[in-house]
C-alpha cells in the first residue's frame, strides 16, 4: 500500500469512509441520537444550516447542489454535495448520489470524505423516527406508509422502533413496488395490508409520507383525531403530499422553519395564507423542552421533515468517528 493510501491511524491524513463502511458502522440508534442532538442544537441556535444551493446543470438531466452548515456544539463543519441523476438506474447506479465533506472547524483543513447515499437514507429515517418518538401517541398501533420507493424501507424500520406497532398498512402510486415494502414488514414480524389511501388514514395512528408527489395524496377529511403524520417526501419547491387544509387543522412541527415554508410540505399552506410561519414549531424546541409537543390524545400532529444539511453532517461525523476507532477508515494526504 502506498504512503498516500494507507490504513494506519498513526499515519493520519484525510480520512475516507466508504458507502460500505458507513453501512457497517452506522446503525439506526446512532443516526437517531445524532439527528435528535442536531435538531436540539439548531433550536438553541448553536447549529445552523447555510442556504441550500440546488441547480439544474443542463447535463444528463441532473439536479446538483449542496447543503452545508456548522454545529458548534458538535464541532462539525462541512457540506453534503450531490443530487439527482435520472438515468443512473439504467447504468446500475442509484439516481440520488451524494458525498459528505467534513472540515476541521479550527483550521478549515479538509478532514474527511464520506459516502453520503446510505447516510441520507438513515438520517431521513431518523428524522421521522425522532418525530414519532416526540409527537406520536404512546398507544399508536397501526403504521401507515404512503410510498414504497428507496427511502420507504428505511423509514419503516426506524419507525417501528418507536412504538409497539401491531400492523402496517400501505399505499403506493406504483402498486408493483409494494411487495418489497411488504417483505420488510414481514421480516419485522408485522402484518402488512395494501389499502387505498383513504382506508390507510382510517386505520393508521402514525402516517409516513415518502413519495415524490407534486399534489395532495391525502384528504383532510380522511385523517382521524390523534394521528401523527410525518411528511418526508416534500423537499423541493412544488412538491406536495397532503391536503393544505391538514396543515391548518394539525399542530405543525418541522426540522427547520426556513426550509419548511419554502421547500417543505408547509410551503403551500403558507403561500395560500392558511398558516403563518409562526404557527410552525421547530422539533428541536420540543426535544429541548422549551415548547410543548403533543398536548392531547385527539390532537393531530404533523412533522414537516424537509431534510437539512446538518443531519448529513451529524451522521457523517459519527461514521468517521466509529470507522476511525474500528480501524476501518482509509487515509490520504493532499
Ligand atoms: P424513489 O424514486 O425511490 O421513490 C419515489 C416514490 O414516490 C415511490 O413510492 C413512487 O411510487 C412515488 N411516486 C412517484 N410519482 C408519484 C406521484 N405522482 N404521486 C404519488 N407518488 C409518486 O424515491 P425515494 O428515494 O424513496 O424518495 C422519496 C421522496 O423523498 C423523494 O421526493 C425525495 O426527494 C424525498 N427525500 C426527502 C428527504 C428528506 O430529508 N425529507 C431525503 C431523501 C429523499
Amino acid at each position: 500500500m502506498s504512503d498516500s493510501q494507507n490504513t494506519s491511524p498513526e499515519n493520519k491524513g484525510i480520512s475516507v469512509v466508504s458507502e460500505e463502511i458507513c453501512q457497517e458502522v452506522i446503525g439506526r440508534s446512532d443516526a437517531f441520537t445524532a439527528v435528535e442532538n442536531v435538531f436540539a442544537a439548531m433550536a438553541k441556535n448553536t447549529a445552523y444550516n447555510f442556504p441550500v444551493i440546488r441547480e439544474d446543470i443542463g447535463h444528463a438531466g441532473a439536479l446538483y447542489g449542496f447543503k452545508s452548515g456548522f454545529d458548534r456544539d458538535g464541532m462539525v463543519l462541512g457540506l453534503k454535495s450531490g443530487g439527482y441523476w435520472p438515468d443512473n438506474m439504467a447504468q446500475g447506479l442509484t439516481n440520488h448520489q451524494s458525498t459528505v465533506i467534513l472540515f476541521d472547524p479550527d483550521t478549515g483543513k479538509l478532514k474527511s470524505l464520506v459516502g453520503g447515499n446510505y447516510l441520507t437514507a438513515v438520517r431521513t429515517a431518523a428524522s421521522s423516527s425522532v418525530s414519532i418518538a416526540h409527537l406520536a401517541r404512546k398507544d399508536a398501533k397501526v403504521l401507515g406508509m404512503v410510498g414504497a420507493g428507496h427511502q420507504s424501507s428505511f423509514q419503516l424500520r426506524a419507525a417501528v422502533e418507536q412504538r409497539d406497532f401491531e400492523k402496517v398498512v400501505a399505499w403506493n402510486f406504483h402498486p408493483e413496488m409494494l411487495p418489497k415494502l411488504a417483505a420488510v414488514a414481514e421480516e419485522l414480524g408485522l402484518p402488512f395490508e395494501s389499502v387505498t389511501c383513504e382506508e390507510l388514514c382510517a386505520q393508521a395512528d402514525v402516517i409516513i409520507t415518502i413519495t415524490s408527489a407534486f399534489g395532495s395524496l391525502i384528504d383532510k377529511d380522511w385523517i382521524k383525531p390523534g394521528t401523527h403524520i410525518a411528511c418526508m417526501g416534500t423537499d423541493t419547491k412544488g412538491k406536495q403530499e397532503v391536503d393544505v387544509d391538514i396543515l391548518a387543522l394539525a399542530t405543525v412541527f418541522t426540522d427547520e422553519i426556513a426550509q419548511s415554508i419554502t421547500i417543505g410540505e408547509a410551503q403551500h399552506a403558507v403561500a395560500s395564507g392558511l398558516i403563518k410561519e409562526s404557527d410552525i414549531t421547530p422539533i428541536g424546541d420540543v426535544i429541548n423542552g422549551t415548547k410543548p409537543g403533543r398536548t392531547s390524545e385527539e390532537q393531530i400532529t404533523l412533522f414537516d421533515g424537509t431534510g437539512v444539511g446538518l443531519q448529513d453532517l451529524a451522521v457523517a461525523s459519527v461514521a468517521v468517528e466509529l470507522a476511525e476507532a474500528k480501524g476501518l477508515a482509509t487515509y490520504f494526504k493532499l
